[in-house]
């Protein structure tokens, strides 16, 4: 854990988040500020900066984050969304652990802005 990390806090309940899945590796909460009708952050437990990093200290917890990706949208009643890996400021990163954001229930453009 990381001090004055947002998603360990989270992670280690010390701050509430409306927690969809958990796992050993990772956990699944809904976004304070949704851009569709589900999105929700899967994160690593582990405190990395990025997905990029995750994959190098663990490949399978990114593996874990698209299962669980695929569970919540399915519990959800959604066969198709969108997952999303931030990764640096100018791609709109601004939490430094890493996290995949799932985004369904919308019809979403493409290229994204
Ligand atoms: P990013 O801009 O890719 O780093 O995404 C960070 C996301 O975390 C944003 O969509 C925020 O709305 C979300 N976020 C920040 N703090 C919290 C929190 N305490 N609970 C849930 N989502 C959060």
């Amino acid at each position: 854990m990381v001090a004055d990390c947002i998603f360990c806090s989270i992670v280690a309940g010390e701050i509430p988040a409306d927690v969809v899945a958990t796992t050993e590796t990772a956990v699944a909460f809904r976004d304070l500020h949704p851009q569709a009708p589900l999105h929700v952050l899967v994160i690593p437990r582990t405190h990395v900066a990025n997905a990029a990093e995750l994959a190098d200290r663990e490949p399978e917890t990114v593996a874990e984050l698209v299962r669980v990706a695929r569970q919540v949208t399915g519990d959800a009643g959604h066969d198709s969304y969108r997952m999303v890996l931030n990764t640096g400021e100018e791609a709109g990163q601004s939490v430094f652990h890493a996290h995949l954001h799932v985004l369904a229930g919308r019809v979403q453009a493409w290229p994204p802005g």
